[in-house]
């Protein structure tokens, strides 16, 4: 098994607010929402994101849900003191997890996240662009998360993408999501991250794609056997 990272901030101005986790059975990207003005928080999304990221790690023997759900938990109770965790506009994170164990995978996406599994006869697909849901201070919204299962023996590779990296295939259509496994499984996810960078740039004013921001952070975990 052989698991590649790339990550790439959508300006240079500002930190990245995407993470990727690679640990030893659970792969998994967040994608911190961009804060309001306003959010009732101290600390702000990257430092959410971060709290949430060892969190998940740390329940990472449990099933993704379950692991999202105690990892909300434990990250609420981190700022519950100093922050209005009430706040509609509290920090949030898009998140994908992948959970490997008993040979079985185990999925979850919660928010504009992709999961791309590639089960040899089909290709699976989990994005939930549609949902305004996102893992925040309540831990009532895990349960809103797209969640499945798929036997170890029919995953030959696995993708799991920040909005910001899916928006190659679904908004740019470089390619359909096969292509863009053969192109990881041959390059590299980086190489995918460069080349909607270069369609990014060429359309600079977002005349051709619209779309709110030119360039958002992008990260993708690949995975094969
Ligand atoms: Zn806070």
């Amino acid at each position: 098994m052989r698991t590649q990272m790339a990550t790439e901030a959508g300006r240079t101005t500002a930190p990245s607010e995407d993470r990727a986790l690679v640990g030893p059975n659970l792969l998994a990207v967040l994608d911190g929402v961009t804060a309001k003005p306003e959010t009732g928080c101290e600390h702000g999304v990257g430092w959410f994101a971060d709290q949430l990221s060892a969190e998940i790690l740390r329940f990472a023997h449990l099933d993704p849900s379950a692991a999202l759900t105690e990892a909300v938990r434990q990250a609420a109770e981190l700022h519950s003191g100093t922050c209005d965790l009430e706040h509609p506009d509290s920090p949030s994170v898009a998140i994908a997890v992948v959970r490997i164990k008993d040979d079985v995978l185990r999925y979850l996406v919660l928010g504009d996240a992709t999961v791309v599994v590639d089960g040899q006869r089909e290709l699976l697909v989990v994005s939930d662009t549609r949902s305004r849901r996102t893992a925040g201070p309540r831990v009532a919204d895990v349960e809103h998360a797209l969640t499945g299962e798929v036997p170890l023996r029919d995953v030959r590779r696995v993708a799991i993408l920040s909005d910001g990296a899916a928006r190659a295939v679904d908004l740019f259509n470089l390619f359909d999501w096969r292509q863009a496994l053969e192109l990881m499984a041959a390059n590299g996810p980086d190489d995918l991250i460069r080349k909607m960078r270069a369609v990014e740039k060429e359309d600079a004013k977002a005349v051709e794609w619209p779309r709110e921001k030119i360039s958002d952070d992008a990260t993708v975990v690949y995975f094969d056997r």
